[in-house]
């Protein structure tokens, strides 16, 4: 089928857990298992090549594997012992973009089942403050193990939603960064894609762009937040460069960043300045993300 095929370009990313190994003893490892490593990838054309055992370096994310789609890891010792994640290349995006101050104060305001959470950490290693919530005490307990696997500890995990976190608490009044990825109809999800394409979707889709947007303004309210990630995995601009819109008319102490100039896959016009992913473009599954940061004093202003 049309998906079957979708499914199978995508490779399997792995991203190395620098929280508990270093990029150069995994590869190490691998190859001493019969794995060959290839290099850095130069494009499209090197992901597509991929076959048995070979893998290469990303191109855009440091810290990230590239495998055949095929190559199965649940069983893998490097992945039960939490030194590699297995995390789609779009999914290390908001993270990486992110790049919080090691030591620095962090919301993940919808984090479970945490492998963004994950890779903050290892960013920050393992220094300062990440404040992560989910309403989901399912998916929060999967997160708990998740993070103890990956030797995360420098999190504070809440059972509690996001909207009614006081931005004026002064629990977080350090918090410079903040991580959003709320949910979303999933309509990049290659699995998923047949599923939100009806027309009598729409009402959803309002309705979490409603959420969305609320979750966004929310974020922007607390007092020392200097960046904001904003991400989905939908490919509704509903759902994407709308919400963004909204947020930059409704807080304009805001801009937005200009994320990766080299990345080959834009917001739509005129949201340039954002990131989408896809199969087609990318070899991922479908995304969008936006950075959001205050402006600089009035002052100082030149823009
Ligand atoms: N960031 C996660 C990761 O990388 O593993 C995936 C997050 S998933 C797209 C969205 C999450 O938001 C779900 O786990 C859901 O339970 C949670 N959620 C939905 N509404 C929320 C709210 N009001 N406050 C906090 N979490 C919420």
């Amino acid at each position: 089928s049309f998906q079957q095929t979708q499914d199978d370009v995508i490779p399997r990313y792995v991203r190395v857990n620098t929280l508990k190994t270093t990029l150069e003893d995994v590869i190490d490892y691998l190859k001493r298992e019969g794995f060959s490593y290839q290099g850095m990838a130069s494009g499209l054309e090197d992901l597509d090549r991929l076959t048995g055992k070979t893998f290469l370096c990303d191109l855009h994310l440091q810290d990230l594997l590239v495998f055949s789609a095929k190559t199965v890891f649940h069983d893998h010792f490097l992945y039960k012992a939490g030194h590699i994640i297995l995390q789609d290349k779009a999914s290390c995006l908001p993270a990486f973009l992110l790049n919080p101050q090691v030591g620095s104060h962090v919301i993940d305001a919808c984090a479970a089942p945490g492998n963004k959470t994950s890779h903050l950490a290892a960013i920050m290693k393992n220094k300062g403050k990440l404040f992560a919530f989910d309403l989901d005490a399912k998916r929060l307990s999967t997160m708990s193990t998740l993070l103890l696997r990956a030797g995360v500890t420098c999190h504070q995990l809440a059972n509690q939603d996001f909207l009614k976190v006081d931005p004026q608490s002064s629990v977080y009044k350090e918090v410079k960064y903040i991580l959003l990825d709320p949910s979303c109809s999933g309509s990049g999800m290659v699995c998923l894609r047949d599923e939100v394409s009806e027309p009598q979707d729409e009402g959803r889709l309002q309705a979490l762009a409603t959420f969305q947007l609320r979750c966004l303004n929310h974020a922007l309210q607390f007092p020392q937040v200097q960046r904001v990630v904003y991400s989905t995995c939908s490919i509704h601009s509903q759902e994407n460069e709308e919400v963004v819109s909204a947020g930059l008319q409704q807080n304009p102490a805001f801009r937005l960043v200009n994320l990766l100039p080299n990345w080959p896959e834009r917001g739509h016009e005129p949201f340039t300045e954002c990131l989408r992913a896809s199969t087609a473009k990318t070899r991922t599954h479908g995304f969008f993300v936006a950075m959001l940061e205050r402006r600089p004093p009035q002052k100082d202003q030149q823009n």
